[in-house]
């Protein structure tokens, strides 16, 4: 996929002044009601579930692997800015072995490992997907678009999880780089969307997602369309990587997805993130969110579709 992506942009050049080629393209989520999704505070706190991790790292290794995407977002420079986001992420050890997905303002970061199911399990049963690697769950209030909860679950049940930079020969077919993986994962829980589209998502009641807009207004084209963009391609909020080397490239955001979070939270003098107000919870958390129009939106498509290409390919 990224042999592709970079044969494409040289056609481009080779035909067609670089100036015709979009200047942005992140998507930013929106809800059922057409409202973009934002943290009302982009001070962002993940509780990572390292109580009993995979084998395949030990606990501090996946702690630092996914502090260090939270970094990629944090403080990120654009054009020599030094700093032009008050995104601050922060990834936190807790030593539960798992945890609920839930509008329960915990943001969660959990490996499933003993099967590839969402806790609590819907009413129906079903697990998910066996093929999707990752899947986050983001909670936002359905007229504003105020994101009140994320939660990312990452499946260690099918697949394996290391660090290919540092081994790459401890890869193999269903072994995925971490880090990579959850700085994509991480680009959800701040409101961002994929920058192609993947027909057929949908929202949790059913209803189909609609083609969304890129930054610039323009319609995002499809993931299977030929010949998209490298501003596309190349960005850690694209769809799909085919192999695990191109899934560390996921690690180092694209200039587009440092834009999309300097626009959607720009940096501000003095901003310092205080420590959260605890919102009432206990039985209270789910209702208010229903209440208030609150909905959910999984993002299964994405790592999906990584897994499938990845096995096309090899
Ligand atoms: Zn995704």
């Amino acid at each position: 996929m990224r042999t592709r992506a970079t044969v494409v942009m040289t056609a481009v050049v080779a035909g067609l002044p670089a100036l015709s080629l979009p200047a942005a393209a992140y998507v930013r989520t929106t809800t059922e009601a057409g409202a973009a999704t934002a943290w009302k505070t982009p001070c962002v706190t993940m509780e990572f579930s390292l109580g009993a991790p995979p084998p395949e790292m030990d606990a501090a290794g996946y702690l630092s692997a996914a502090q260090a995407a939270g970094e990629a977002w944090s403080r990120a420079s654009l054009d020599g800015v030094d700093r032009c986001t008050n995104v601050i992420f922060t990834v936190e050890q807790v030593e539960d072995v798992a945890g609920p997905v839930g509008m329960d303002y915990h943001n969660r970061l959990i490996f499933r490992q003993n099967g590839w199911c969402r806790d609590p399990l819907p009413k129906d049963g079903s697990c998910y997907d066996s093929s999707a690697l990752a899947i986050t769950s983001v909670f936002q209030l359905k007229n504003s678009g105020e994101i009140l909860d994320a939660d990312l679950e990452v499946n260690a049940t099918d697949f394996t999880w290391g660090d290919y930079a540092s081994h790459p020969e401890q890869f193999g077919y269903n072994t995925n780089d971490f880090l990579g993986a959850v700085t994509h994962e991480f680009g959800h829980v701040i409101g961002l969307d994929h920058t192609c589209f993947s027909p057929g998502k949908t929202f949790v009641d059913g209803t189909l997602v609609p083609r969304p807009v890129d930054n610039s207004g323009n319609p995002v084209p499809d993931c299977s369309a030929p010949n998209l963009p490298a501003i596309i391609t190349d960005a850690t909020m694209y769809v799909s990587v085919a192999t695990p080397r191109a899934e560390v490239e996921l690690r180092s955001l694209s200039p587009d997805d440092v834009q999309a979070a300097c626009d959607i939270y720009p940096f501000t003098t003095n901003f310092v993130c205080q420590p959260p107000s605890t919102p009432a919870t206990g039985g209270g958390g789910c209702s208010y969110a229903v209440q208030r129009g609150g909905g959910a939106i999984a993002c299964a498509l994405a790592l999906l579709t990584m897994a499938m290409v990845g096995r096309r390919r090899r």
